[in-house]
């Protein structure tokens, strides 16, 4: 990732660190990334409060951060830490960046189904110069994802793959160049998820102590070419894992895979 307006020549997919808290931080933000691609940035997730992580990222990690870069959002699921963001971000995008079009959000068709009942309380008012009634469409161009089937998103390759949480949620797969980025989405320990994830260079895994969460112990069972490849996020605050491959991510880290 371009670092105080250098140029980019890295190939491969790059990913900015925003978030790594899980649902009952007090100290960091929703676990979420941002990916560079050739048709600007794509946001893994999208936890409140938006704005703030995206400049605390930018801060840390010396990469500039504008949202009006990010026109395609992946969501993995619907649990607040998660998609808290999208009122601020479909509001801003909306009424107060002069950027035109909408970003398009990218979610398992139950997940997009039901998104518009989180919103709807918030963001169905009138329109702004047209005194109608808003729906999703008008924030957000909704885009199901189909698991099995690959897509394009802003030039990089993207699969997804439902796995097992309290709610319907997906993993993703990001290729770009000869670079593989897997992400978990929130899972509980599932050998078959771990297989699809395996083909990518680097993993980012969950790993918390909850009902429907993976734990560290779990994990640890893998072989230790897996292991290497893991990078975890999602920790409880405080959690301590015990030294090892599987390094904990850092909030504005900059991975380059
Ligand atoms: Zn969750």
């Amino acid at each position: 990732m371009a670092r105080g307006g250098d140029s980019c020549d890295d190939s491969g997919v790059q990913l900015l660190v925003t978030g790594i808290g899980d649902a009952f931080s007090a100290v960091h933000f929703g676990s979420s990334g941002l990916v560079e691609a050739p048709e600007g940035l794509i946001a893994i997730d999208c936890p409140g409060p938006v704005l703030a992580m995206y400049r605390s990222a930018a801060e840390v990690s010396g990469v500039p951060v504008d949202i009006d870069q990010i026109d395609d959002i992946l969501l993995t699921h619907l649990h607040g830490d998660h998609s808290n963001g999208l009122e601020t971000f479909g509001f801003f995008r909306r009424y107060i960046s002069e950027k035109s079009g909408r970003p398009r959000l990218h979610a398992l068709p139950e997940v997009l189904a039901r998104v518009w009942e989180k919103l709807a309380p918030a963001m169905d008012g009138a329109t702004k110069g047209t005194g109608g009634t808003s729906t999703l469409e008008d924030y957000f161009e909704p885009c199901p994802m189909t698991p099995g089937r690959g897509f394009d998103v802003a030039g990089l390759d993207v699969s997804c793959r439902r796995t097992r949480h309290s709610v319907p949620t997906a993993g993703l797969l990001i290729r770009g160049g000869d670079g593989c980025l897997a992400w978990s989405g929130d899972s509980e320990f599932e050998q078959a998820h771990i297989d699809w994830l395996s083909v990518a260079d680097c993993i980012v895994h969950e790993c918390g102590d909850h009902f429907k969460h993976t734990r560290w112990t779990e994990l640890d069972m893998l072989p230790a070419g897996l292991k290497a490849k893991i990078r975890l996020i999602h920790l409880p605050d405080g959690a301590e894992v015990p030294s090892g491959p599987m390094r904990p991510l850092k909030q504005g880290e900059v991975i380059s895979i």
